[in-house]
């Protein structure tokens, strides 16, 4: 039987714009216990009592630390060797490549899907490999997946294009999700998503707002799509600092929900 852990990573020293990131784990978890709301998913299974909350990961949360990324896979591995499956709470995106790395040691066949504004695909962003705009380029590098699926991308560079097809990334649109096949997974799959993949109009609190974003009911039907197995996920990029009545915590709690409602029913592998 599958179990969850919910691990905080509050690193966010690897942001090209603003920080507060660091923030955001502890600010999710407020918003899922606030009492707003009741512990069942949309599929009425008392989801969040299964959860092990394990806190937030101690880390240096400095700038293109391979001590700090060492941490953070050291820490994702120690989970997955134990068989559980983690969801990791944000910090930027940049935490995604070192839990990348972990995941890839159990599984050698893995499929990521990656909600996200932007592709993250820089090969080199301000001279800082660990940055948030490149995890990634550098996963990819390392091999870390048999395949990238990226959803609700809508502000890309031709460099970020260049990536995406030299490295195969199948790169889905805000305007095209309907293109989105997510029966043609195969495999273990990681589910990473970015909160700015949303629209900035249900989810401000992030660093970067790129209008034209994903509706919230269009996150959880690529949630609720997932076949299966999910071996782990990334809730990343809340900001807490540029939040409105903490409307995008909620948004957080609401995906962390049901994204492991969604582990238990299709088991972790
Ligand atoms: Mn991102
Ligand atoms: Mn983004």
């Amino acid at each position: 039987m599958t179990s969850i852990v919910v691990l905080g990573i509050p690193w966010d020293a690897n942001s090209s714009h603003r920080f507060g990131c660091a923030a955001g784990p502890a600010a999710i978890r407020a918003a899922l216990h606030s009492g707003s709301g009741n512990d069942a998913t949309e599929h009425g299974r008392p989801v969040v009592p299964e959860l092990h909350d394990l806190g937030d990961l101690e880390l240096l949360n400095e700038r293109a630390s391979t001590v700090d990324a060492d941490t953070i896979t050291a820490a994702i591995d120690q989970q997955l060797c134990a068989g559980h499956a983690v969801i990791s709470l944000g910090g930027d995106h940049a935490i995604t490549y070192p839990i990348l790395r972990a995941v890839a040691r159990h599984h050698d066949d893995l499929t990521v899907v990656h909600v996200d504004a932007h592709p993250d695909l820089y090969d080199d962003f301000e001279g800082n490999p660990l940055s948030h705009a490149s995890p990634f380029a550098r996963a990819l590098e390392d091999g870390c997946m048999q395949r990238l699926v990226q959803l609700g991308i809508r502000t890309a560079t031709q460099h970020s294009h260049d990536q995406a097809h030299r490295f195969g990334v199948e790169m889905i649109g805000a305007r095209d999700l309907a293109g989105f096949d997510a029966g043609s997974l195969r495999g273990p799959i990681y589910l990473s998503i970015d909160l700015d993949g949303l629209d900035p109009a249900v989810a401000p609190g992030v660093s970067h707002h790129e209008p034209g974003g994903l509706t919230v009911r269009e996150v959880l039907d690529v949630i609720d799509a997932l076949p299966g197995p999910i071996v782990g996920a990334d809730v990343v990029e809340y900001n807490p600092s540029r939040d409105l009545v903490d409307m995008t915590a909620m948004v957080g709690a609401k995906l962390l929900k049901e994204i492991a409602g969604r582990i238990l029913t299709t088991g972790a592998g």
